[in-house]
């Protein structure tokens, strides 16, 4: 997961000036609020977030990387966390594991 988000970012996609500028038109629609916990996200770190997640394979399809639809404004608290959710089942098992065993 976090290697296909680094290989988005290797093509340069975030550097982008449409990206920047879709980016910073989400951030005025949700009124710089985290549209999960809400909070103000203005003067924090904040990301937009891609609901279908981007990655090396649909970066270029207008429809996931440019859709509004898909993109949300997200504190960065908010945003590892929905990404730590969607990671797959057995990567979380692994981490309850190691946490388990940690003491
Ligand atoms: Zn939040
Ligand atoms: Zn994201």
């Amino acid at each position: 997961m976090e290697n296909t988000n680094a290989d988005v970012k290797a093509t340069g996609f975030y550097q982008s000036k449409r990206w920047k500028l879709t980016a910073q038109r989400i951030r005025q629609r949700d009124d710089y609020i985290c549209q999960k916990c809400k909070c103000l996200v203005k003067h924090k770190q904040h990301a937009v977030h891609h609901i279908v997640e981007l990655t090396i394979h649909n970066y270029k399809n207008e429809d996931i990387a440019f859709n509004e639809n898909n993109l949300i404004l997200l504190c960065n608290s908010c945003h590892r966390q929905v990404h730590s959710n969607s990671i797959d089942p057995t990567e979380i098992r692994k981490k309850r594991e190691k946490r388990y065993f940690k003491k």
